[in-house]
């Protein structure tokens, strides 16, 4: 069973965030256990103060370090990174972080037994977040968003779709973009014609070794087109 903890100042944006398709099944299922926890908590004074102006000046407000430390240590136990078992991963949310993969959703996936999920907001979070507390600084893509939280539910998303028994057959998420370095072939389905186009004729003939030939050529054309880098990466 694989629980994830997320800290955040709006508990309430996970409220149902989890609650559609595969994520709830897996919740149902008891294969994963997800629980957002209000930052606030940890805040030790009567206005429940979690930011505070930057050092060095600036604009904004950065999340202070000490309720965060707080959080972890209640959660997972620790409030150092040197002490952590290693299936134990904080992953704190931020565009300066490494870019969320497939290959990283599948290595939580696969070795984490708990993920504390920390949200930014305003400028961002303390440095010594990142320097003691985080195994992990994800970033969901090159962009900045207000905060850590739709990013938090990205990286819930992908990694559960990926535990053993998530998905409705074990072998989809073999076959899907990303899992052989190329994204995932065209689909169509009924009806075989509409305005005009119709579903190529391979696909309607049931010669499975033809429509594997055309598949794959498909999601070579589509990935050349769409994602260079990775038709790119995958012959460096
Ligand atoms: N000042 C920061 C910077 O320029 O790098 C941006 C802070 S952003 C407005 C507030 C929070 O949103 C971040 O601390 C982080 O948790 C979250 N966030 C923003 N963009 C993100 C991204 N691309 N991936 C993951 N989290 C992101």
């Amino acid at each position: 069973m694989l629980r994830f903890d997320v800290i955040t100042i709006f508990p309430d944006f996970f409220r149902e965030a989890f609650d559609y398709g595969i994520t709830r099944r897996a919740l149902a299922a008891g294969l994963v256990e997800t629980k957002a926890h209000d930052l606030r908590q940890w805040a030790t004074d009567k206005h429940r103060t979690v930011d505070d102006r930057p050092f060095g000046g600036g604009d904004g407000m950065v999340l202070k370090p000490d309720p965060i430390f707080d959080a972890v240590k209640h959660i997972a136990g620790f409030r150092r990174r040197a002490d952590y078992p290693p299936d134990l991963r904080v992953v704190l949310l931020s565009p300066q972080g490494q870019v969320f993969t497939q290959l990283l959703a599948a290595d939580l996936a696969t070795n984490a037994s708990q993920i504390v999920l920390i949200c930014g907001r305003y400028e961002g979070v303390d440095e010594r977040v990142v320097e003691a507390l985080a195994t992990d600084e994800i970033s969901i893509g090159d962009y900045v968003l207000s905060g850590g939280e739709p990013a938090a539910v990205v990286v819930v998303d992908a990694v559960v779709r990926l535990l053993p028994g998530a998905l409705g057959s074990e072998t989809s998420a073999t076959y899907e973009s990303f899992s052989d370095g190329m994204l995932d072939f065209p689909q169509y389905t009924r009806p075989p014609e509409i305005e005009g186009m119709r579903v190529p004729d391979v696909l309607l003939k049931g010669n499975h070794a033809e429509i594997a030939r055309w598949r794959h050529q498909e999601a070579l054309k589509k990935t050349e087109r769409n994602r260079p880098d990775l038709v790119k990466g995958s012959q460096d």
